[in-house]
């Protein structure tokens, strides 16, 4: 091979990968983490208790870890303000008694005490709808007709990538999963006007609770209403499995007398700042350890279930990946960060509040001193799945670098670069200002059943996966420290407006 080829290779220290694996595998701390993180610590709501317990938490368990300068940092503020769940009950109590297990939505309000009542459908198809419930809806439960139907599934529960797929992935073309969901933003912003219509209607005729269903997963889903502090508190509301939903709606529409009896407290609390759980392992050369390479996932959750798959398993794998790391005892040249993010369910608000406050000034757009010290950020929040390859961000510059990164990883199944950008999580904060943040392509597991609802526990949790992602975590970490260079970065794209980046949560 002549010199210059020889030059451009990509150098991985492989000596070092097999100490990363032998740790990572044999002194494995993901089943540990995984307790504390999902069972003790419950869900852990932006601006909740449950999040401040939990970050202090993770404040705690860094520093058992040895890692440095470990800090809960205030980055942005949250406009919500912090809502705890204190109590849901709720059953059907004619024609017969039937207790349904339910989920509240997170920044809605109470019912005054235990409730009783007839449950009356709210059925708004046009605007024109609207005028019928006039006058008839005072301290009334509402049932709000489910847009879905349930289909029986011949899927299986859960699923890994095929080979198929993943070479589909690596062509850029769309996979069968993608195909699979059509998206119309028209109807959609449709549904949504009608639906903060109706709202409004309900608001104004002094509706007791509102009950929604939880659609296709037939799991009640945990998701927030829209909420800004100081606002009235919005109509108690519950999501119910689309079973429970669907039988008292049946029964309505054959004209028999339905009633519930419901208990709902809900407790709004001051929580003006969104907060991230930050600690490192500092670099050590003379003038790289001011460079960063940062990882990480957020730590915020929805209200039911305990968020493990979402996200508590990608905070369990950058912890373990550091971990594995600092009880290798390396000396990184650059300095190597976990940062697990606040607020990403409403808007990233963890990870935009870091660039804000050490990479671009929000204000004037302009770069701050640590923007060139950036050296890449690797972030995960695609459930508990098992890493298979990467995304590239369309950054094709970083392809022949994670392909020599790669190598160690095949026998383990992760080899696939998909050059697409990948999108609806915190690598994206970064991403739209060109620095080199990406995330890994992650097998889907059972992600669609778990996602956002109150089935997202501890069980969705596959731990030989994690294992293995904390691993591959803690080798693209040490490359990117190690390098001679710093992480190509796409050419400076400055998005134009705030309002120019639509996250999907
Ligand atoms: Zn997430």
């Amino acid at each position: 091979m002549p010199f210059w080829l020889l030059a451009q290779t990509e150098k991985v220290d492989l000596e070092m990968i097999y100490k990363i694996k032998q740790e990572g595998t044999n002194n494995s701390k993901i089943e540990d983490l995984s307790f504390w993180m999902t069972d003790f610590l419950g869900p852990r709501l932006t601006g909740s208790t449950g999040f401040t317990r939990g970050s202090e938490w993770a404040k705690q368990k860094m520093e058992e870890f040895g890692f440095q300068n470990v800090r809960i940092e205030a980055t942005r503020d949250f406009n919500r303000g912090g809502w705890d769940n204190l109590k849901t009950y709720a059953a059907m109590t004619a024609p017969y008694y039937a207790n349904f297990a339910c989920n509240p939505v997170a920044w809605t309000g109470s019912t005054n005490g235990l409730i009783k009542g007839e449950v009356v459908i709210v059925d708004v198809k046009s605007e024109a709808d609207l005028e019928k419930y006039k006058g008839t809806l005072k301290d009334k439960i509402v049932l709000i007709p489910s847009t879905s139907t349930h289909e029986i599934s011949f899927e299986p529960l859960a699923s890994r990538l095929t080979d198929e797929e993943l070479k589909a992935l690596e062509a850029d073309r769309p996979t069968v999963r993608r195909a699979r969901m059509p998206f119309d933003m028209a109807a959609m912003m449709a549904q949504r006007q009608l639906r903060a219509k109706t709202t409004e209607l309900m608001k104004s005729e002094g509706v007791a609770v509102i009950l929604n269903s939880s659609g296709t997963y037939n799991i009640p889903r945990s998701n927030g209403a829209g909420y800004n502090s100081g606002d009235p508190e919005p109509i108690a509301e519950l999501n119910l499995p689309i079973e429970d939903h669907g039988r008292m709606e049946r029964l309505i529409r054959k004209e028999v007398p339905v009633e519930m009896e419901i208990e709902i407290q809900n407790k709004f609390i001051p929580a003006p700042q969104v907060y991230n759980v930050i600690g490192e392992i500092p670099g050590t050369d003379k003038v790289l350890k001011n460079e960063v390479v940062l990882i990480g996932a957020h730590f915020d959750s929805w209200h039911g279930g305990t968020g493990a798959a979402d996200n508590a398993s990608g905070c369990i794998v950058m912890m373990e990946a550091l971990r594995i790391l600092k009880a290798l005892n390396v000396a990184p040249k650059r300095t190597i960060r976990v940062a697990l993010w606040g607020g990403e369910e409403q808007g990233l608000n963890g990870s935009r509040g870091y660039v804000e406050k050490y990479l671009v000034d929000s204000k004037t757009n302009e770069n701050k001193p640590d923007f060139d010290k950036f050296a890449a950020y690797f972030n995960m929040d695609n459930g508990s799945g098992r890493y298979r390859g990467i995304y590239l961000q369309q950054n094709e510059m970083v392809r022949p670098i994670f392909e020599e990164w790669l190598k160690p990883f095949e026998s383990m199944g992760c080899s696939t670069i998909a050059i697409r950008n990948t999108g609806g999580t915190d690598h994206q904060s970064f991403d739209r200002y060109g620095l080199p943040a990406f995330q890994f392509i992650q097998d889907e597991i059972e992600y669609g059943r778990g996602y956002h609802t109150v089935m997202d526990t501890y069980e969705r949790l596959v731990m030989a996966d994690l294992r293995i992602n904390a691993i591959i975590t803690a080798s693209f970490a040490y490359n990117a420290a190690m390098r001679d260079q710093k992480l190509p970065r796409k050419p400076e794209m400055r998005p134009r407006s705030e309002s120019g980046m639509r996250p999907m949560f």
